[in-house]
C-alpha cells in the first residue's frame, strides 16, 4: 500500500492574514522603530530579533515629569556604555538618541511620560548564529509616565516579600548593562504575590539582599543609610539618593546589605525612576518603622521632587 505523507493529508494552506491591532489594547504613546515615528499599537519588531529570542539587549529608562526629563543625560551614559560594553552600534550619536527622545515625547504630547531607548542584537538575513551578523536595532518610546507603586501604596508603603530567588550573578551579566534578564525578578515576583506581598526582593550570590523588579532598596538606619553594593543595576535615583544625602548632610553607603539587617531597619525604601523614592513599611508580614513611612524616607522623597523643576538637575523637553 502506498504511505501518504502528512503533507498530503494536510488541509489546504491558510490565507496569511492582514494583522490589525486595537489601539486601544496599547498605553498611548508614540514609538521610534526603523527610521519612523509611529503609534505604540504600531511597533512591531520581528520575532527573529535576538532581543525577543535570547534577551540579547540593553535599554535604559527615562523620565519626564511636568515637561522636563530628570538627569536626562545620566540615563544616556549608562545606555551608550551598555550599547559599547555589548559591542553593539546604532546610528545615531548622544544628540541623536536624546532628539529622538525629545520626538517621541513631543509627539505624544505627555507632560509625565516613561520614556524608553533600546537596542537589541537584531536578526541576521541569513538566519545566522554569529551575533556579528546581526544588524542591530534602536527603538525609543513615549509612554505615560508608569509607577512601581500606585497612589495608595506611596502613601502607606509597600508590602515586600524576600524571595530566596538568586538575581543573576555579575560574573554572568555586568548588571551596569541595564538589561532585560528578569526571569528571576519574575519568579521572585510570583514568590511575592503567594505570599499575600505586593513586590519582592530578590538576593544576590552570597545571600545578601540585592534589589527587586525595576528597582534598588535602601535601608536606613540609626541615621545611616546603606543599599546593596555588588551585583544590582546602579540605578540613577539610587545615585540621585547619593547625591540628595550628599547635600542633605546624611551619610550614605554602598556595603552588603544583610537579610537581618533590612528586617530590623528603622526605615526601608526603594528607588526607580518608575516612581522615584517609595517607601517600604512591610517586609514578610511585619511591620517596619511600626508600619509608617519614616521621617528619613518623607524628606528625601520631597527633595527628590523638588530637583525636578531644577535646571542642574532636569531639562525641558521640546515640544516646538
Ligand atoms: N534595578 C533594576 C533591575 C531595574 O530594572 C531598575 C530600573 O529599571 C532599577 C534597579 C532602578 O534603576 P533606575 O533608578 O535607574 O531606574
Amino acid at each position: 500500500m502506498r504511505q501518504t505523507t502528512a503533507i498530503e493529508n494536510s488541509k489546504p494552506l491558510p490565507a496569511v492574514s492582514e494583522h490589525h491591532v486595537d489601539p486601544h489594547s496599547y498605553p498611548d504613546g508614540i514609538a521610534f522603530l526603523d527610521g519612523q515615528y509611529l503609534p505604540m499599537s504600531q511597533a512591531k519588531i520581528s520575532v527573529l530579533d535576538w532581543g525577543f529570542l535570547h534577551s540579547d539587549a540593553t535599554y535604559d529608562t527615562v523620565h519626564v515629569w511636568d515637561g522636563r526629563f530628570f538627569r536626562l543625560d545620566l540615563h544616556l551614559d549608562r545606555f551608550f556604555g551598555g550599547l559599547e560594553k555589548l559591542r553593539m552600534t546604532i546610528p545615531f550619536d548622544r544628540d541623536g538618541v536624546a532628539e529622538i527622545l525629545h520626538d517621541c515625547v513631543a509627539l505624544s504630547g505627555h507632560r509625565a511620560a516613561y520614556v524608553e531607548m533600546l537596542c537589541t542584537r537584531g536578526a541576521s538575513p541569513t538566519f545566522s548564529r554569529d551575533p556579528r551578523q546581526a544588524i542591530n536595532r534602536f527603538m525609543a518610546f513615549a509612554v505615560p509616565f508608569g509607577s512601581v507603586a500606585n497612589a495608595e501604596q506611596l502613601r502607606r508603603g509597600l508590602r515586600v516579600a524576600i524571595s530566596d530567588k538568586v538575581r543573576i550573578p555579575p560574573a554572568s551579566i555586568d548588571p551596569a548593562i541595564k538589561n532585560y534578564h528578569w526571569l528571576d525578578l519574575v519568579r521572585g515576583l510570583y514568590d511575592a504575590y503567594d505570599r499575600g506581598a505586593e513586590t519582592a526582593l530578590v538576593l544576590d550570590f552570597n545571600g545578601n539582599v540585592a534589589e527587586g523588579p525595576g528597582f534598588n532598596v535602601f535601608c536606613v538606619k540609626d541615621g545611616q543609610l546603606s543599599t546593596p553594593a555588588i551585583g544590582v543595576l546602579p540605578g540613577i535615583t539610587r545615585r540621585t539618593v547619593f547625591d540628595l544625602c550628599a547635600e542633605a548632610g546624611l551619610a550614605t553607603t554602598a556595603a552588603d546589605v544583610r537579610v537581618a539587617a533590612l528586617r530590623e531597619a528603622d526605615e526601608v525604601f526603594i528607588t526607580s525612576t518608575a516612581g522615584g523614592i517609595m517607601p517600604v513599611t512591610e517586609i514578610d508580614g511585619a511591620a517596619i518603622a511600626g508600619g509608617k513611612v519614616g521621617p528619613v524616607t518623607s524628606r528625601l522623597m520631597a527633595l527628590y521632587w523638588q530637583k525636578h523643576d531644577d535646571p542642574a538637575w532636569s531639562s525641558a523637553v521640546n515640544y516646538r
